[in-house]
């Protein structure tokens, strides 16, 4: 394989990470997961975004639930004005920051132009809904050490 054959496969989206639900409540929330036997294998607070976050494995992605932790949160002010529901689509990528790159080049409406450290320690970035056709989009890469 040619060094420009290599470059041209940077930046290559992977799978569905997780599907990211607004709830008010973790525990009441989570309660219905259960019954799917949808159980929560990893909490974490997320303090750039002001959020408790319950992961679920779903086969190869998860759902994320999240919970506001402070009336700051972006989950927070998204409850105000919204039902409970689909927040965000997360999309994997094997370098978030090539992905922004070409998307920028193209004059793609991003949230972040830089990436920052979302949960598991993945770096991650949003793009705006209206580039989409209207979901917010998550780009994450893993990190060493994270799942
Ligand atoms: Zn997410």
């Amino acid at each position: 394989m040619s060094q420009t054959e290599t470059e041209e496969k940077k930046g290559r989206v992977l799978r569905i990470a997780h599907l990211g639900i607004a709830v008010e409540s973790l525990g009441k929330n989570g309660a219905f997961y259960d019954l799917l036997d949808l159980v929560e294998t990893h909490r974490e607070e997320v303090d750039s975004q002001k959020v408790l976050t319950s992961f679920r494995p779903v086969g190869e992605s998860f759902f994320e639930l999240l919970e506001p932790t402070s009336p700051e949160s972006p989950i927070a002010k998204y409850l105000q004005k919204n039902r409970p529901g689909i927040h965000h689509v997360c999309l994997e990528v094997d370098d978030v920051r090539a992905v922004l790159a070409r998307l920028k080049e193209k004059g793609v409406r991003l949230i972040n132009e830089e990436p920052f450290e979302g949960a598991h320690s993945c770096l991650v970035a949003f793009v705006h809904p209206s580039a989409t056709g209207g979901i917010l989009l998550e780009l994450s890469q893993k990190m060493g050490g994270g799942h």
